[in-house]
């Protein structure tokens, strides 16, 4: 094992090829002419010693029957995007997952993922994005892990009553049904902590 300290710096290329299928956004045609292009710089989730950007290269094409220029645009870095939508990603899931703070984040991408980035910014994810990223979970929880049904009804409906469990064990629920030799139905309910 070796712990160099030494930082280097690693560039994902994204062609235009990966995120564009050479029609015109407007019109559809194919007759486009290149004007110019660049390529945008992006900090990505690095790892300890290592930086990581993603350069895309976007193109300024004319549209020969259009007549209109546009420039290309990649689905997952809007125009406006300044880091890679990995690194949102990692800070909600430290801040739901871990419960620390911002603050805390903001150090960690620094420290262990070579992100440069303000408290303010995290901060400002969190408050944007975390309706959205705990509706995924809460999807996520659904279909995967059922831990969160407390009440079921016999036509096979199911209520949840239980508070959120982000970072909690998990409990596993089974519900077995059983005759008895009178005839009467038996329904049990157990959990489980996992
Ligand atoms: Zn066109």
């Amino acid at each position: 094992m070796n712990f160099e300290t030494v930082i280097k710096t690693t560039y994902l290329d994204i062609p235009v090829e990966d995120y564009f299928d050479g029609v015109c956004y407007k019109c559809g045609s194919e007759l486009l002419k290149i004007r110019s292009n660049y390529k945008r710089v992006i900090p990505d989730l690095g790892a300890p010693r290592e930086k990581r950007f993603i350069h895309i290269k976007i193109n300024y094409f004319k549209c020969e029957s259009y007549g209109r220029s546009f420039s290309l645009k990649h689905p997952d870095y809007p125009p406006k995007s300044e880091y890679s939508p990995l690194i949102i990603i990692y800070a909600l899931e430290r801040y739901y997952r871990d419960n620390i703070s911002g603050k805390k984040i903001a150090n960690v991408l620094k420290n262990s993922h070579n992100v440069d980035i303000s408290i303010d910014t995290v901060n400002s994810w969190i408050k944007r994005y975390s309706k959205k990223y705990l509706a995924s979970i809460e999807s996520e929880k659904t279909l995967k892990n059922p831990e969160s049904i407390k009440v079921v009804t016999i036509d096979g409906t199911f209520t949840s009553t239980s508070r959120d469990v982000i970072g909690k064990k998990k409990l596993v629920a089974l519900l077995s049904v059983t005759r008895e030799k009178s005839g009467t139905y038996l329904i049990t309910w157990s959990e489980k902590k996992i």
